[in-house]
C-alpha cells in the first residue's frame, strides 16, 4: 500500500510585491528558505490577475542576467515577450510555457507584449526557478518555446477537472519539457467538491502551490491561495480535494539535486567563489548583451 506524502509546511502569502513595473507577484518560496529542501525548484513566483491600462511602452522587467539554472515562465492570461543575448526572441500567450536554460549564462528581458500593450488587459503568469546540477551549469543557454497544444491534457474522472503535464509524466501522458533531472510540473485544475489522488515518486521533493480556490491535502490539511505546500519526500500519494470553488493548481515535484547552493540575486551556483565569477564574467560582457 503506497503511503502518502506528509505535508511539512505551508507558507501562505497575501503581499504581493512588484518585479519590475509588468508582475505583481507573490513570492510562495525562495532558495534562501528552500532551495534544499525543494531541490531541484529553486523559487516560485506567482502573479494574479492584475489589469493593466494601455500603452505604448511594454512593462516589465529590462536587461538582467541568468547563470547556473533555468527559468520556467507560465502564462494564464495576456501576453508576454522575450528577447535574449543569445538572439533568440519569443511570445508567448495564455497557456503557453517558455523553459529558459540560463546555465552558462544569458542576459534577457521580460516583458509584456507590444500588441497586447497597446490595448492593455489583464495579466496573469507565474515564474518558477529549476536548479542545474554542477555538471550542467556551464551548458549552453537557450530555450524552449512550448505552446499550449503541444501541451497534452488529461481529463480526471467524471468531470474532475483536468491535468495538463508540462515536464514529466503523469500515468501514461509524458509533457513536452526538455529537462536536465527528473521533473514533473503539472498544472491541475480540479473542479469545486472534486477530488484526485496524485501519484508520485518516493524519494522525489514536492510542493504544490494553490494559485486559486481552497483545498485540503490527505484529508487533514485545508489551505486558501494563495499558497504552497510542502511534502516530505518520503511516500508516493497525495490525495486533494477542492473546497466549494474550482481550485487552479501547480504541482511540482522533482529528483533532489543534493549538492551545495550559492545563490545571489540572479545566479545559482555550488560555491561562493563562482558566484564572484559570474557577477565578474556578467560585467565583462562574458554573458553577451541585448542589441
Ligand atoms: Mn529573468
Amino acid at each position: 500500500m503506497a503511503q502518502p506524502k506528509q505535508i511539512s509546511e505551508v507558507i501562505q502569502n497575501d503581499q504581493p510585491h512588484w518585479v519590475g513595473d509588468g508582475f505583481r507577484v507573490y513570492s510562495l518560496f525562495s532558495m534562501q528558505e528552500h532551495g534544499e529542501k525543494l531541490s531541484p525548484f529553486l523559487l516560485f513566483d506567482y502573479a494574479a490577475p492584475t489589469q493593466f491600462p494601455p500603452t505604448d511602452k511594454p512593462r516589465g522587467v529590462d536587461s538582467h542576467p541568468h547563470k547556473g539554472f533555468e527559468t520556467v515562465t507560465i502564462v494564464y492570461q495576456g501576453a508576454l515577450e522575450h528577447r535574449d543575448s543569445t538572439g533568440s526572441h519569443g511570445t508567448i500567450g495564455p497557456g503557453d510555457v517558455q523553459w529558459m536554460t540560463a546555465a552558462a549564462g544569458i542576459v534577457h528581458e521580460e516583458k509584456h507584449e507590444r500588441q497586447w500593450s497597446r490595448q492593455g488587459g489583464v495579466m496573469q503568469m507565474a515564474q518558477l526557478w529549476v536548479n542545474l546540477p554542477a555538471q550542467f551549469k556551464s551548458a549552453t543557454p537557450g530555450y524552449q518555446t512550448i505552446l499550449k497544444d503541444q501541451i497534452p491534457t488529461v481529463a480526471l474522472p467524471e468531470g474532475g477537472g483536468t491535468v495538463r503535464i508540462i515536464a514529466g509524466q503523469y500515468q501514461d501522458t509524458k509533457g513536452p519539457a526538455k529537462t536536465f533531472t527528473p521533473v514533473n510540473v503539472f498544472d491541475l485544475r480540479l473542479k469545486a467538491g472534486h477530488s484526485t489522488t496524485l501519484h508520485l515518486p518516493d524519494g522525489f521533493n514536492t510542493a504544490i502551490t494553490a494559485m486559486d480556490g481552497a483545498v485540503t491535502y490527505n484529508d487533514q490539511t485545508s489551505v486558501q491561495s494563495v499558497s504552497v505546500a510542502i511534502f516530505d519526500p518520503a511516500g508516493e500519494t497525495i490525495r486533494i480535494e477542492a473546497g466549494d470553488r474550482d481550485a487552479m493548481l501547480l504541482v511540482l515535484n522533482g529528483r533532489p539535486i543534493n549538492e551545495p547552493i550559492a545563490a545571489y540575486g540572479p545566479f545559482v551556483m555550488n560555491h561562493p567563489d563562482e558566484i564572484k565569477e559570474a557577477i565578474a564574467d556578467f560585467r565583462a560582457g562574458k554573458m553577451g548583451r541585448l542589441d
